[in-house]
């Protein structure tokens, strides 16, 4: 497709407000089968064996979990808490270091690391020493001859010219800025004061030092926030020249995580009010010309994400839309995922047993999943309909899924021809309702997952 005619058909996209749709609650389908529904079956012997079942030459993409940040946000839906004396950063990057060795000593002959992502948390908390010895862990027992992407999420609040620098010693190629929102009122109730100031300082140290990617995190539906305020910081952000621009709804999960109890229910943005929200954020960006990607991603045109997108090599994985197209990611650090050709598995969440289990040169795996042969067509389905809006379904496939799809057919969300399925330009904002009638364990439970829109 020629740039103009790609951009023609992203200008078409409709946002109707269809309330039985926008409302569901569904997976963000980072992984299939969901994580939430991973088993105490899989442990560490478990993942072991398929890391060393993964092919000789492996491309490999690491993922670095520091569950720490200097304050907490209410709206924060992350594996992160205040470091305490009981549970510093120090003996973290220990133990992550263990884990690091630990974890090499099983991949086969040839396997290469071709991206680090350090997320988090905040990993603005390390301390640049820390940078360094963690890069030099990865660098002892890791072939990174052929490392071609560096990537971390920073706190705007939080990042020093020591700090940049060390990532940058190190290779850094691009960072996550999160913005989120502008507004002071908002900012004071999500307890999370940041001047723009701050935030247009950290790009500048950034391009300083020498990073050439940069993205924004921006969110909508948080409380107190108006259609107003989500214009507003999407027009600074699509004015910073950065690469990339996320943007995520507000997801109130209390029951699993308690702080966003600081939040009452009634001064949530819901309904129309919330979608419209989202409507104006893509808007603004596309207005500005970035180019949508997928359901909450927005990219410069001649970014490497617009690029997939174009050429349908788009990815979804845990960190969301990627053009990564890695043999296996590698989850490092408590509460980390990773995604193998025939399995996934999870670390433990408690920072404490983290430690504890690395200490004895124990894996700490606690749970995963080893997807069926169906469960692994499904997720590549499911992948396609969320990255090319578009997917060819067999004869068995679509007789399955069509009971759940007739709805959003009437509706005008997709339309099937033959066996082609395809999302239309009103349907975009509600592809995960698509992929979700392609999930044959997925059934509507309220309290359960985020908000289709
Ligand atoms: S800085 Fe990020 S990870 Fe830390 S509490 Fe805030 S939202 Fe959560």
């Amino acid at each position: 497709m020629t740039e103009l005619a790609y951009r023609a058909r992203n200008a078409e996209d409709v946002w109707d407000y269809l309330p039985e749709f926008a409302s569901e609650q569904l997976p963000r389908y980072t992984s299939y089968p969901p994580a939430n529904r991973f088993s105490a079956e899989t442990d560490g012997e478990t993942a072991r064996a398929a890391r060393a079942r993964l092919r000789t030459g492996a491309a490999i993409s690491l993922y670095l979990h520091i569950p720490f940040c200097q304050k907490l946000c209410w709206y924060c839906g992350c594996h992160t808490s205040v470091p305490t004396i009981a549970d510093p950063v120090d003996t973290y990057v220990e133990a992550l270091k263990s884990e690091i060795a630990l974890v090499a000593r099983d991949l086969p002959a040839g396997a290469h690391v071709t991206r680090i992502h350090f997320g988090g948390g905040s990993p603005d908390i390390l301390l640049p020493r820390q940078v360094d010895d963690l890069f030099a862990t990865l660098r002892l027992h890791f072939d990174v001859s052929a490392l071609a992407d560096i990537a971390v999420e920073l706190d705007p609040r939080g990042i020093s010219e020591d700090l940049v620098q060390a990532f940058a010693n190190a290779g850094l190629t691009r960072a996550s800025l999160g913005v989120q929102v502008l507004d002071a009122d908002v900012q004071r109730r999500i307890n999370r004061m940041q001047p723009r100031a701050d935030i247009e300082t950290a790009i500048r140290m950034l391009r300083r030092a020498g990073v050439e990617g940069i993205n924004i995190d921006m969110m909508y539906g948080l409380p107190g926030q108006t259609m107003g305020h989500v214009a507003e910081t999407a027009l600074f952000a699509s004015t910073q020249d950065v690469d990339r621009i996320a943007v995520f709804g507000y997801a109130h999960v209390p029951w699993m995580k308690k702080h966003q109890k600081a939040f009452s229910a009634v001064d949530l943005p819901a309904g129309e009010a919330r979608f419209r929200q989202a409507e104006v954020a893509a808007r603004t960006l596309t207005s500005a010309g970035y180019i949508p990607i997928g359901f909450d991603h927005f990219a410069a045109p001649g970014d490497s994400l617009s690029t997939a997108e174009r050429q349908g090599k788009l990815h979804r994985n845990f960190q969301g839309y990627t053009d990564d197209a890695s043999d296996a990611l590698i989850g490092l650090g408590a509460s980390a995922i990773s995604s193998l050709p025939d399995l996934f598995y999870q670390n433990t969440s408690d920072t404490a047993d983290y430690r504890a289990v690395l200490a004895r040169e124990t894996s700490p795996v606690v749970r995963g999943l080893t997807p069926s042969r169906e469960e692994i067509s499904t997720g590549r389905l499911i992948e396609r309909v969320l990255c090319d809006f578009e997917v060819n379904l067999d004869a068995g496939t679509k007789a399955a899924a069509y009971p759940k799809l007739a709805p959003l057919i009437r509706a005008g969300i997709v339309g099937l021809k033959g066996g082609k399925l395809t999302v239309s330009a009103r349907g975009k904002p509600y592809v995960r309702n698509v992929a979700a009638c392609f999930d044959p364990g997925f059934a509507p439970k309220p309290g359960t997952h985020s908000l289709a829109v």
